[in-house]
């Protein structure tokens, strides 16, 4: 469930196996989003042929924290307040729900592609940084559902400019793509014949172009944004001592440029026993956090 879109999967042994997208109506606090989701839902089984009591589960990725029992606490994008999901299964048909904070909805749909790997992180570099853990085959949502919010490690104590959730020196701002272009106007002060200074408006994708075609002012750019993130790893790293960390999200379609900029620094910041952890781009793209909702019905009702 996104602030202007639900994308409703259907999945079928274990495949995706249909998705439509209906808009998130948010008027009247969100009071319609799952009665529309139960609809499309319904129109979805009639058209596959499916009874509604076949289906094992609905599992529910939102943008709010949510707890392992199922608490939604609050969701401000949908206008919701706490919310009981548990209660809800008569909506949809007397099926189970699992609610999902969605980054972690993200979180088991990659580490499900990936092999099922037990200890695992994902880290999603979009507008904001988010991500989820998993350790020992657990996800981890925390007392408050608000474990994971990677986005707001503390990685720099000398930031002047406030972080959206009003500190100063948050991993996103220098690692999501508004991040990386703060970054940019920053340092193009220092460096006059950067191609930089040819674009109107610098987003992500031109500082990461830049820096493979070997421009130094973006290569600047891309080994801060690598100090920054890998410091942000080995936070993760300590924490959890996971195998594997993937990267997605928007920014990461600049590929294994970024892998290779976490790479220069993880190494000097991870604490050795923890050290020996995997980078891999996430294979999903926005179709993540459906495979997590479905993974995690699956885990829940087997
Ligand atoms: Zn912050």
């Amino acid at each position: 469930v996104g602030g202007t879109f639900v994308k409703v999967g259907f999945f079928k042994d274990e495949k995706l196996d249909y998705v439509e997208q209906i808009p998130t109506r948010t008027e009247d606090n969100g009071k319609w989003i799952l009665d529309d989701i139960a609809d499309a839902m319904k129109n979805i089984l009639q058209m596959k042929q499916v009874n509604p009591e076949e289906v094992s589960g609905v599992g529910i990725g939102l943008p709010g924290p949510v707890t392992s029992d199922g608490r939604v606490l609050g969701c401000v994008n949908l206008g919701w307040g706490i919310m009981d999901m548990g209660a809800l299964s008569e909506k949809f048909y007397d099926r189970p729900v699992y609610p999902l904070n969605d980054a972690n909805a993200a979180t088991l749909g990659e580490m499900w592609q990936a092999g099922d790997c037990k200890n695992m992180a994902f880290i999603t570099l979009g507008t904001g940084v988010g991500g989820g853990m998993v350790a020992d085959g657990r996800l981890i949502c925390g007392a408050t559902g608000g474990a994971g919010e990677i986005g707001h490690f503390p990685v720099e104590s000398q930031e002047t400019d406030m972080c959206s959730c009003g500190k100063r020196g948050c991993l996103e701002q220098y690692c999501s793509a508004t991040g990386v272009v703060r970054l940019a106007k920053k340092y193009i002060q220092e460096y006059e014949n950067t191609v930089l200074n040819n674009v109107a408006e610098i987003s992500a994708k031109d500082v990461f172009d830049g820096a493979k075609a070997g421009d130094e002012c973006c290569l600047k750019i891309v080994d801060r944004f690598g100090d920054y993130l890998a410091k942000g790893c080995a936070y993760i790293a300590s924490a959890t001592n996971p195998e594997m960390i993937i990267i997605g999200g928007g920014v990461s379609k600049a590929g294994t440029i970024i892998i290779e900029a976490i790479e220069k620094y993880f190494k000097d910041y991870a604490f050795k026993p923890c050290a020996g952890v995997k980078f891999e781009m996430a294979k999903l793209g926005n179709e993540a956090g459906m495979y997590g909702c479905a993974y995690y019905v699956k885990s829940m009702t087997e």
